[in-house]
């Protein structure tokens, strides 16, 4: 082969190794070129997922910085609400550095204490503030609170700048810091100097009478206690005097309470100028006063000291123009003769000063505690629980009693009379009505009387028997009750006719206040009832009264009639009384009429109105009503032959 055959298939050779080889690297590159556009692919994904994953951190991170932003005004909003509160609240708030014993306060403390801010900056200052019989109080609570956590609350005294105390409420607590040790304790003070005063004012007026100024019971009881107790240690010998006024609520009723009061006041100043040492005067109710007197000799008379006190209250003074006085009731017990108990003591001054009440004539009085009041008292406070349940139980009932025209023989009217079956044996209608009017209880036992009286009233009406009915009252019953209304209501209530009602009261219901009485009467007298004086001849007054009382009758009392026939005494002083009372225009009953002899000879002298056994007892409403159909007119001949009695 030639050269160049040689040097021609070596070209050929050559060629065909680099096309081979190109192929080859074609094939590569286009390999290289696959995973070149698949990584490119994978970039491309991965890009967007991380775009995505940016996308949502980003709307993350908005989110939480909103809510920052809501909880950075939330916190200001809190803060300034809490700054508004501690302002609202007036308290000052403190901190104490425990480390380098710094102390700051906030600045309400400048109008708290009138003090600067920069006057308290350390724990001293702080601690010198404080009232000298505070300071180890607010150490102690501080240092058990640091040792054992014992809350900081307390109630304690800061000068001001003035040099007066005032009274703060003070808490506090430690604040823990990182490092979980106590460098700091905080809190606040708040002023309630105000408050505190006015619980000592409300205390005061726990113990003292707002009116008069003196202790009252709740005091009183109290003292009478402790000086039990030293009389004990002491072997000492004291008094208790209880003082009521008499008839005060008169005196509240016709002058208004203003002046009622400034009457009190007078009688608590006069008590109090009376006293010395360590006696002791309170107001221990309405119009009841109390007395302790120390030193007095074992079985010394006190005599002296009640007339001084009688009299001293029993000058008249000026209020608002009236000339008023007051008339005083004292009982007196003595420790330890009449009692060693505070209980005891009181009750036994009540029972004397009640004594004392009972025995008034007229005016003031005073009475020693004796041991036959117990008797009494025991037996009229069981008297009062029976009449109680006897009201409550309606055990009681009415009677009436009929009284006849004398110069007719026709029944004129009928006493509603109090009647109780199952009353105790050894107790009279009128011991019930002593012990309801010394109770009280008359007010409601007389107001179911008018009541029922006024049914019976109402019972005659409807069967045509226009009677009146006579109403016994109790001069407690004027004092405390509103008679014209009850009046008033009861007569609606049955529908009645007024002027069938006839009303009695004794003379001793002018011995109080006549005026307020008479006032009473005249309204009573307005509606068309009739007044009677009862048992007239027994009590205080006299004919001349007559003149001035708004009354229609007047009724003798049963023990002139008794005599009469037997003593001719007896015969002038009713005929000089029928005279002078029917020269002023009024009619005369008289009461106890038990025999014909005395019928007749009331009858000879004019007496208008026949009430006794001789016409017939007292009779249930059905027997009366019998009674008074069977006896119209009442014929006192017809009776003395049916009963053959002579005349
Ligand atoms: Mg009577």
């Amino acid at each position: 082969m030639s050269q160049d055959a040689k040097q021609l298939d070596f070209l050929k050779q050559k060629i065909e190794c680099e096309k081979t080889a190109r192929i080859k690297a074609e094939h590569q590159l286009e390999l290289k070129s696959r995973e070149l556009h698949k990584a490119n692919q994978q970039l491309t994904t991965s890009s967007q997922n991380l775009d995505q994953v940016v996308t949502q951190y980003k709307v993350q991170l908005q989110e939480t910085h909103q809510l920052a932003e809501k909880a950075t005004i939330d916190l200001k909003e809190s803060l300034d609400r809490l700054k508004l509160i501690i302002q609202a609240s007036g308290a000052t708030t403190w901190e104490w550095n425990i480390h380098d014993n710094s102390f700051s306060c906030t600045g309400t403390i400048e109008g708290q204490l009138a003090r600067k801010i920069k006057e308290i900056t350390c724990y001293d200052h702080f601690i010198d503030m404080l009232h000298g019989d505070d300071k180890s109080h607010v150490e102690q609570s501080f240092s058990n609170h640091l040792v054992s956590g014992t809350p900081i609350d307390l109630e304690c005294r800061f000068l001001n700048k003035q040099g007066k105390y005032r009274w703060f409420h003070m808490v506090g607590q430690k604040a823990i810091n990182r490092g979980n040790n106590t460098a700091r304790m905080v809190g606040s003070f708040v002023d309630i100097h105000d408050r505190w005063e006015s619980e000592k004012t409300i205390k005061k007026m726990a113990h003292f009478d707002t009116l008069t100024n003196i202790p009252n019971r709740s005091f009183f009881n109290k003292f009478i206690n402790d000086t039990i107790a030293t009389a004990q240690l002491n072997k000492a010998f004291f008094a208790l005097l209880l003082i009521d006024l008499n008839d005060f609520k008169i005196i509240n009723d016709r002058y208004g309470h203003q002046i009622g009061d400034a009457l009190l006041v007078n009688v608590a100043t006069v008590l109090k100028s009376h006293i010395k040492g360590y006696d002791q005067v309170a107001r221990i109710g309405g119009d009841e006063f109390a007395l302790v007197l120390n030193n007095i000799p074992a079985n010394g008379q006190l005599d002296n000291l009640c007339n001084m006190l009688i009299n001293a209250c029993g000058t008249p003074v000026d209020i608002a123009g009236n000339k008023l006085s007051s008339n005083l009731s004292i009982g007196i017990a003595r420790y330890p003769k009449d009692g060693e108990s505070a209980e005891r003591l009181l009750r036994c001054a009540d029972m004397a000063m009640y004594a004392a009440k009972q025995s008034k004539v007229s005016g003031s009085t005073f009475a020693n505690y004796h041991r036959d009041m117990d008797e009494e008292h025991t037996r009229k406070r069981s008297l009062r629980d029976e009449i109680e349940s006897a009201l409550k139980e309606q055990q009681f009932h009415l009677e009436f009693q009929p009284c006849v025209e004398i110069s007719t023989g026709i029944c004129h009217s009928c006493e509603a009379l109090l009647r109780w079956p199952q009353m105790p044996n050894n107790a009279t209608i009128q011991n019930i009505i002593e012990v309801a009017e010394e109770s009280g209880l008359i007010l409601p036992l007389g107001k179911w009387i008018i009541d029922q009286a006024c049914r019976f009233v109402a019972e005659l009406e409807a069967q045509n028997m226009p009677q009146k009915i006579g109403i016994n009252l109790s001069a407690i019953q004027f004092q405390h009750q509103d008679l014209e209304e009850i009046f008033n209501s009861a007569i609606k209530k049955y529908q009645i006719d007024p002027r069938h009602l006839q009303v009695e009261v004794t003379e001793n219901l002018f011995l109080g206040n006549m005026e307020h009485a008479i006032a009473i009467l005249e309204k009573l007298g307005q509606l068309g009832i009739e007044i009677y004086i009862d048992d007239f001849g027994t009590g205080y007054s006299s004919l001349k009264y007559l003149q001035m009382l708004p009354i229609d009758w007047v009724k003798i009392d049963k023990t002139f009639i008794d005599g009469l026939g037997v003593k001719d005494e007896n015969l002038q002083i009713i005929q000089a009384v029928i005279k002078m009372t029917h020269s002023m225009g009024r009619r005369v009953v008289a009461e106890g009429v038990e025999s014909a002899t005395q019928y007749q000879l009331l009858h000879n002298i004019g007496c208008n109105v026949a009430q006794g056994y001789h016409m017939t007892p007292a009779l249930p409403g059905t027997d009366c009503i019998k009674w008074i159909r069977a006896n119209h007119p009442f014929n006192s001949n017809e009776f003395i032959a049916a009963h053959k009695v002579s005349v």
